[in-house]
């Protein structure tokens, strides 16, 4: 039971790769398309948490390969999510849906700080709550922070949004031509042949809380609305 009646609400993770478009920066009219996709999803009456991550500006683990402390890079990777976050809030508001910004680490001029109960407010009077800064802590993921945000918002199922690969599969399918793709497996299973698909802390976070995932691509035009609508597309990860 999700303890909040019947309207479906999930958590959309949306990597820092479908801002850029694939390169450094951000891609609007990608971002536009998207968030016109999840407006579709929230007047069909879901609520929609997100959490966006920021690959396209920095990686922490990168950037520390090139000399900078660790710490202080990841705290620049999280004040990248927090400019994707602000480029969906606009064009979400600009397809005519109610949006808050929560972050992780405060900054009250762009957005309000991270308020579980406040974030369930807004998801229950249809807004969408987009979650930025990560959990405001080095060396974690925005994979991880996916599911802490889904469980203690008490979303129904955590969707990770990919682009390039449609869901999970057998074996990377960029490399490997005999590489299946899964209708459904289990955290058990992802984690024992270590898929990489999602973060390995965000798949043991899921299975421990009995939270269930799906993976989906991004690319097919309106994959976003149907998974948030809770259609059976890519794959469904389980206890
Ligand atoms: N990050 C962090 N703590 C968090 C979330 C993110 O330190 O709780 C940093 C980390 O450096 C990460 C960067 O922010 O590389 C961007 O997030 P992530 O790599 O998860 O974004 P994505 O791969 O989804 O684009």
């Amino acid at each position: 039971d999700n303890g909040h009646g019947p309207a479906r609400r999930v958590l959309l993770k949306l990597s820092g790769e479908v801002f850029g478009g694939g390169s450094i920066g951000l891609d609007a009219d990608v971002v536009a398309a998207v968030a016109r996709e999840i407006a579709d999803a929230v007047r069909e009456g879901v609520q929609v948490a997100i959490v966006v991550g920021g690959g396209n500006f920095f990686r922490g683990a990168e950037l520390s390969q090139r000399g900078l402390d660790r710490a202080r890079a990841d705290y620049m990777g999280m004040l990248g999510t927090v400019m994707n976050c602000l480029a969906l809030q606009d064009f979400l508001e600009q397809a005519g849906t109610s949006t808050r910004v929560q972050s992780a680490i405060t900054m009250g001029q762009v957005a309000e700080p991270y308020i579980p109960l406040r974030a369930i407010r807004h998801l229950e009077k249809g807004r969408v709550v987009i979650f930025g800064a990560g959990a405001g802590m080095p060396y974690f993921s925005t994979d991880t922070v996916a599911a802490q945000r889904a469980l203690e918002t008490h979303c129904d199922e955590v969707l990770m949004g990919k682009n390039g690969v449609d869901g999970v599969y057998t074996a990377d399918p960029r490399t490997d031509p005999t590489a299946r793709r899964l209708d459904h497996l289990t955290y058990a299973d992802a984690l024992r042949d270590g898929l990489r698909v999602v973060d390995a802390s965000a798949f043991s976070l899921c299975m421990d809380n009995g939270l269930s995932m799906r993976v989906f691509g991004m690319t097919e035009p309106g994959n976003v609305t149907r998974a948030l609508k809770g259609e059976k597309i890519g794959t469904l990860v389980t206890v």
